[in-house]
């Protein structure tokens, strides 16, 4: 199963504030450059972020984006089923809609795979995927605002 793009770039960002401590806040600008996507594609996903309460805002001359704690708990199979939309592996009704859209084995296999997939991924929270090596890394792209 692929991932879009938007999920990828959420993922990114939740990892980005993961490993900065909650009085350390980034910018929308910051975690962008840092995770290399353009600012546009990345304050969408942040917004829809901190909708889900995954992370939040302090406004004000200092202020910036932190993980909640809820976010740093979160499974990451939940978050990518709802970054995702829950869409189907594949596109069987539609323009051109398939004639076995009805009764079809192999749409059941591939959601079983699915359901399969985010079950697996749920084994994992955001705060899981920081750790070593990962963390390291993601802390050398940038020094949170002094
Ligand atoms: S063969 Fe099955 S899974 Fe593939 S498009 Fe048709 S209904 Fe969907």
């Amino acid at each position: 199963m692929r991932l879009t793009r938007y999920t990828d770039l959420a993922l990114r960002a939740v990892m980005r504030l993961a490993v900065v401590g909650s009085e350390d806040l980034l910018t929308t600008r910051q975690i962008a450059d840092s995770m290399n996507v353009p600012y546009t594609h990345m304050a969408k996903a942040i917004a829809q972020l901190q909708h889900l309460g995954v992370i939040e805002a302090r406004r004000g001359r200092n202020g910036g984006l932190s993980l909640t704690a809820a976010g740093r708990c979160t499974p990451v199979g939940n978050l990518v089923r709802t970054l995702e939309g829950d869409r189907e592996a594949v596109v069987c009704e539609g323009e051109t809609p398939c004639p076995l859209s009805g009764a079809c084995r192999l749409r059941r296999a591939l959601r079983e795979a699915q359901e399969a997939f985010y079950s697996s991924l749920n084994g994992v929270t955001v705060g899981d995927l920081v750790a070593s090596p990962t963390g390291p890394i993601l802390l050398a792209l940038g020094a949170p605002p002094g």
